[in-house]
């Protein structure tokens, strides 16, 4: 097996305080989160329903699982009734679904709102400025079962350091304008979820309280 404590020991030294690793197990399989899990970590990230299904059946019942990829809106149902946090909600529809779903099984659900910065056109997430009009919009207020805690991104893939800060910087401005517009009396606002295996020490910089890293503690995936 890749070396997954000494690598998961090695990420957790770099964290600074009040920043928690989101180690993210898609593709690999269910011996290797038992290998973190087995070192302490409880927060593991999954972006595909089927794959996190298996493995919530298989694993404990402590993990905490954040779903970080793309949610279809038909595949809320099977994932509400025990994901802790949906990091990449982008539209209104979804967050709808959620709400709903939620509230069949009488949970509050956590989520973030994913933002698009990066220069990539095929990354999802809302543009700022979508962002702004579904909060001022308001419909979110009245969720009862949903809880939004924050946002979310992916920098650009680019070997372009400054590039990437500028990016996660923008995120963090972005926050702080959102905090104080929507939030200011709501301590559940206060995640930024920005930082993966490559750029993840340019994200403590800027702000970051969630590090999603997979490949630097489980190896490559094999797809
Ligand atoms: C796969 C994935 C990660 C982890 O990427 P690594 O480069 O392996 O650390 C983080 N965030 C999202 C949204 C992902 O899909």
């Amino acid at each position: 097996m890749y070396n997954v404590k000494e690598n998961l020991s090695e990420v957790l030294a770099t964290l600074t305080d009040g920043v928690r690793l989101v180690a993210i197990s898609k593709y690999h399989p269910a011996e290797y989160v038992m290998a973190a899990y087995d070192e302490g970590q409880r927060v593991f990230g999954e972006s595909h329903e089927q794959e996190l299904k298996q493995k919530h059946e298989q694993l404990p019942k402590d993990i905490e699982w954040h779903f970080i990829g793309h949610l279809q809106t038909n595949k809320v149902k099977y994932i509400v009734p025990y994901i802790s946090m949906i990091e990449a909600v982008d539209s209104i529809r979804l967050l709808r679904e959620i709400e709903k779903q939620a509230a069949k099984c009488d949970r509050v659900v956590k989520v973030l709102l994913e933002l698009h910065i990066a220069e990539e056109a095929t990354k999802y997430g809302l543009t700022l400025d979508a962002c702004r009009q579904l909060l001022d919009e308001g419909e979110w207020r009245q969720m009862s079962h949903v809880s939004i805690c924050g946002l979310m991104m992916m920098a650009s893939n680019t070997d372009d350091e400054q590039q990437i800060e500028e990016e996660f910087q923008t995120a963090q401005d972005f926050f702080n304008e959102v905090k104080t517009h929507y939030f200011a009396n709501d301590p559940a606002f206060c995640e930024r979820s920005w930082g993966m295996s490559d750029d993840y020490l340019l994200a403590l910089r800027h702000g970051s309280t969630l590090v999603r890293i997979g490949t630097r503690i489980f190896g490559p995936r094999i797809y």
